[in-house]
């Protein structure tokens, strides 16, 4: 049982009823590479539920934040997530479109799981031109410059100087 299981026995009763539902609930093994969400820090969960003759959709929006490691310079980063949700939950689900539908209960961690994890950067940046640290020295370059990639770069790029005009 997760935070995030509802009973919908009052919508399947109802065709077309509709239900506005927000649930904060942690989810557990939310991490792709360095980065992930943390389970001390709950996921907010906004979305009506409709009754609809195929089953449960679920329609609104998954909000918190994610903490990782800039991958190229080691920095901590936080993140904010909003992520929209767009899901049918139905007696028969089908494998990777639809999720299961179980008696009178939707577990909407299951969506909310998949959509996070999608968003989730393998390798995620503090800023997308982080300079990142000196292979030769650990410098962060983000703070300083230092002189060690000098020489063999210089060597690569003389030709191309020579042509300048
Ligand atoms: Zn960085
Ligand atoms: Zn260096």
């Amino acid at each position: 049982m997760t935070g995030l299981r509802t009973n919908v026995a009052d919508l399947l009763h109802h065709p077309g009823a509709r239900r506005p539902v927000v649930i904060e609930a942690p989810v557990a093994g939310l991490a792709a590479g360095v980065a992930r969400v943390a389970e001390s820090d709950p996921l907010v969960v906004d979305v009506v539920l409709e009754r609809v003759p195929e089953g449960i959709v679920v329609r609104g929006q998954v909000k918190g934040h994610w903490t990782g490691d800039c991958s190229r310079c080691l920095r901590p980063i936080d993140r904010e997530l909003a992520l929209p949700v767009n899901e049918l939950f139905e007696t028969e689900p089908l494998e990777g479109e639809t999720y299961p539908l179980e008696g009178d209960v939707i577990d909407l961690a299951l969506p909310v799981r998949d959509a996070v994890l999608l968003e989730l950067p393998l390798a995620p940046l503090c800023t997308d031109d982080c300079a990142g640290l000196c292979p030769v020295c650990g410098n962060d370059r983000n703070e300083n410059a230092c002189d060690c990639e000098a020489a063999p770069s210089d060597e690569r790029w003389a030709p191309l100087r020579e042509l300048r005009l």
